[in-house]
């Protein structure tokens, strides 16, 4: 039976295909109770994990639809936001700490907005660099702010796990537009909030 959701992620072509990476590719017995089940459950996983892949203009606008009006004209800061993506090139996990920060320009959004956002940014195969790109890009596409600023620091398994084997090594990329730009004291304000808090 096919099993498609709608962004077009066929579980089965996983799973099949998983299926030959065990038995063929590695010659592992997939007849032994451990593996029987595996392909199925990498297929589903893969369905959860890739969950951003194909996602729509519509779904983006949807999670900042809704803005809260206010005069306020710090920075509206959250920090250390935790999630899980996939690396593009060896298709291993990495974690991202990501750390956000935008000042608002009349209106802004509801906290757990801007966590929806880069949880299903990172949900796809993505270079971490264009991943803390987009942050602040969405940020300014779809909200009134006056700037936007985004830190993200990467723990990579393909280098922990493999290659250079850096078990300690973190990756660090940042984004900023508007003020953050053009004001290196309000992004010196955010670095610092970073660092305090
Ligand atoms: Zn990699």
């Amino acid at each position: 039976m096919e099993e498609k959701d709608n962004k077009g992620i066929d579980v089965n072509v996983i799973e099949k295909h998983f299926r030959e990476i065990l038995d063929k590719g590695l010659k592992i017995d997939i007849k032994d109770p451990n593996f029987i089940e595996t392909p199925k459950r990498v297929a589903r996983a893969y369905k959860e994990i890739f969950a951003g892949l194909n996602h729509t203009e519509e779904e983006i606008k949807n999670i900042f639809k809704k803005c809260f009006p206010t005069n306020y004209k710090g920075i509206v800061f959250e920090k250390k936001i935790t999630v899980f993506s996939m690396c593009p090139h060896h298709f291993l996990p990495i974690r991202y700490d990501v750390s956000v920060g935008y000042i608002p320009d009349g209106c802004g959004l509801g906290l757990s907005k801007l966590v929806r956002i880069i949880e299903l940014l990172a949900k796809r195969p993505e270079l971490q660099e264009t991943f803390t790109q987009e942050i602040v890009e969405l940020i300014e596409k779809h909200m009134h702010t006056l700037g936007a600023i985004c830190m993200v620091k990467g723990e990579h398994y393909c280098m922990q796990m493999r290659g250079v084997k850096q078990k300690d090594v973190s990756t660090i990329t940042s984004a900023a537009n508007g003020v953050f730009l053009n004001k290196p004291e309000m992004e010196l304000k955010f670095y610092e909030s970073i660092r305090s808090s």
